[in-house]
């Protein structure tokens, strides 16, 4: 990857105002000290998507999106931390001479900037072709003019014809003077070999006599084509594709996303189709929230783009049996990537292309606003059909449509995905869902979790049985009573209710929980390390006493490696590292790491309480004013912080009681323990003291 020297990087950052960027996709309002949108990354009516100028930070508090204006370019443009650097000095008119890559690296760049350039070269050589040219007008024009396609959308998606020749284009970029090795690693010629597969020496152009479909990647960068042939030849394929290149990587790129992305966005789903043609006609008719997956099937990395725009998304089938059962496989890794998936399917004969022009734009629309289907019923639906008499070929059948359901992250979803299973197979329910347990049970079933919801059984728990349901009352299956997030219950001890402040002035020596319980009770350690990190992070500069700053105070205090948690310790020596170079840690420039777990965690801390939310106002109490009394804010977390350690080696030393132990062994233990129980005490009364000043 491209270096951009850090000074560089720091004066783009400097330079952004991260209202001027994210307005360009978004209509700020400003309320109070920020500024206010509908999110760009879900959907919704009334904002819960802020930026907050000064700190130079965006969040959404509907989806939890946030970041700074770097990250804020990666995720709305779907691009690369050096790319949304580079959109960002584009905008900024600021030079970037990436000087700090080695040769090897240098190469490299020079290497995909060629590829980059002598794709562009050929995509503007067909272009030219295909409009001033005798056979590229009589042949390739024509062929798009008989398809219904209009200049306006030729143009838009620059489309080209390839002479049927075979060095047309080698010639022209002869001439303009390229190195014909960047044809060859972008296969835009291709090398011929003798029988033993040795380079005979002689090349040619891959694309002749074709209409050529240029592949855009994400930010409008030529990448490849898709080329297809006009002669009636039954040896040659219809259609021929570009080869993986360096700059062209066919399971990251989706035909026609670069002009669908913002409409795909408008319009909240995205309509995926399989051919060019499907697109370009649907984008004609005005439907320009359209993709194709290009040939290929689709991949994860396909849907990861999709997903950056949309979550919802419909694929449009043509009518055929064959094609549809071979592209169900891809459509359950849309579920997986917690996707809703919708599905029309065409007449017989038809695909999205042939029956816009058929039906028209209007019809078009409504066609697919009423026949559009849920995946998993369409799927079931269709299954239980071909299965309909044969007992083996159900229970096939069955076992296949569970396989999807198990793929969908929301258990509320699968819950009526199961019934509605149950009702179309004419099955009970009890048995579909045994047999759904089975299934995500099987170690073959073992899937990554994602989203974090965990495709649990359904059926096991107390009182379940009685039903017949998935036990909807089980928080760990129902989103409705999902158990709160690590931040939540961060923000509930930190600063919450009554019961969160008494536990922390009081030795945890509640009752022992039973296991279940176990798994949710908050990790106090974790929290009070966080609590740390985020005055480090966010005050490391202030002055709380004079020549000590909240960063050399705390590191004072707590040392070189006081935090347990991996990434908080990476943190803290980030941090510690910026002090001995000389410079306090700066939140608005950490937030720009270029490692994403370490971006989250600083624009998290940062954001966390910049936004005192309504529920915070009755709890106020135990919010410091950490702007005008940073020193008792950090008093008060390391203090915490101590208490927690004291605490847990006080159960440490409780838990080695309860095993036999030689006289002098226990006794020792008994003198840590009333060791360690003065130092709680003492703690604890400092922590009283800090909070009634605080207070
Ligand atoms: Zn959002």
């Amino acid at each position: 990857m491209a270096r951009i020297p850090k000074e560089l990087v720091d004066h783009i950052i400097q330079t952004a105002d991260i209202v001027e960027v994210v307005g360009d996709f978004v209509q700020l309002k400003r309320k109070g000290q920020n500024l206010w949108a509908p999110c760009p990354f879900h959907n919704e009516k009334s904002p819960s998507f802020s930026v907050n100028p000064a700190k130079s930070l965006y969040k959404c508090f509907g989806c939890g999106k946030a970041g700074g204006v770097v990250q804020f370019v990666m995720d709305v443009e779907g691009t690369s931390y050096v790319e949304a650097l580079k959109y960002l000095a584009k905008k900024y008119a600021i030079e970037i001479q990436e000087e700090e890559k080695t040769p090897q690296q240098q190469l490299e760049q020079n290497e995909r900037d060629s590829q980059y350039i002598v794709s562009d070269f050929a995509k503007n050589h067909f272009h030219r072709l295909l409009l001033n040219s005798e056979e590229g007008m009589s042949i390739g024009y024509g062929y798009l003019k008989e398809r219904g396609l209009n200049l306006s959308t030729i143009q838009t998606f620059e489309l080209g014809y390839s002479l049927d020749s075979w060095d047309d284009l080698m010639k022209a970029a002869e001439t303009a003077g390229f190195d014909k090795k960047y044809l060859e690693k972008t296969g835009l010629t291709v090398i011929r070999t003798d029988d033993q597969g040795k380079d005979t020496g002689r090349r040619y152009d891959r694309f002749r006599g074709r209409v050529m479909f240029p592949i855009h990647n994400i930010s409008g960068r030529v990448v490849g084509f898709g080329a297809r042939t006009l002669k009636r030849d039954d040896k040659m394929a219809k259609y021929l594709n570009s080869p993986e290149s360096e700059i062209y990587h066919k399971s990251d790129v989706l035909y026609g996303l670069f002009q669908a992305r913002q409409a795909i966005r408008t319009q909240e789903v995205c309509y995926l189709v399989e051919g060019y043609l499907d697109v370009l006609s649907l984008y004609q008719g005005g439907i320009k929230n359209v993709v194709a997956s290009s040939g290929t099937s689709l991949t994860e990395g396909q849907i990861r783009l999709i997903k950056r725009y949309s979550d919802n998304v419909t694929v449009l089938y043509d009518g055929d049996a064959a094609g549809i059962k071979a592209s169900l496989r891809g459509t359950d890794l849309l579920l997986e990537g917690g996707l809703n998936v919708r599905v029309v399917l065409f007449p017989d004969g038809d695909d999205p292309d042939s029956y816009i022009r058929k039906v028209g734009d209007q019809r078009f629309t409504e066609y697919i606003e009423t026949k559009s289907q849920d995946f998993i019923t369409f799927k079931t639906t269709l299954v239980a059909r071909e299965a309909s008499n044969d007992p083996v070929k159900k229970a096939e059948a069955i076992r296949d449509v569970l396989h999807s359901i198990a793929k969908v992250p929301d258990a509320i979803k699968r819950q009526v995905f199961l019934q509605q299973t149950s009702a179309t197979f004419g099955i009970d329910e009890q048995v579909l869902i045994t047999e759904y347990n089975k299934l995500v049970k099987s170690p073959t079933q073992q899937t990554k979790p994602s989203g974090g919801d965990n495709r649990g059984n359904y059926g096991n728990g107390a009182g379940s049985a009685n039903t017949g349901y998935p036990p909807s009352s089980n928080p760990r299956s129902a989103p409705a009573a999902r158990p709160m997030t690590d931040e939540e219950e961060a923000e509930m001890l930190m600063y919450g209710g009554a019961e969160a402040a008494e536990s922390l002035g009081t030795p945890f020596t509640a009752a022992p929980k039973k296991a279940a319980e176990e798994e949710e009770t908050p990790d106090m350690l974790q929290v009070c390390e966080r609590e740390v990190l985020r005055l480090l992070v966010l005050y490391a500069g202030r002055e709380i006493e004079p020549e000590m700053s909240v960063a050399g105070y705390l590191m004072g205090q707590l040392g070189e490696y006081p935090l347990t948690k991996p990434l908080y310790a990476e943190m803290w020596e980030i941090c510690r590292q910026e002090l001995l170079a000389g410079r306090f840690p700066d939140a608005r420039l950490l937030a720009q790491n270029e490692r994403e777990d370490i971006r989250q965690l600083i624009t998290d801390l940062a954001t966390e309480r910049y936004e005192i939310s309504p529920n915070w106002r009755t709890k106020e109490i135990y919010v410091f004013n950490e702007v005008d009394l940073p020193q008792l804010a950090c008093d008060n977390a390391v203090l915490r912080l101590n208490k927690v350690h004291v605490q847990r080696e006080l159960d440490q030393c409780l838990e080695r009681l309860r095993h036999p132990l030689e006289d002098a062994e226990m006794f020792e233990i008994l003198g840590d323990i009333k060791r360690l129980k003065e130092l709680d005490n003492e703690l604890a009364a400092l922590l009283g003291t800090v909070v009634a000043r605080g207070t």
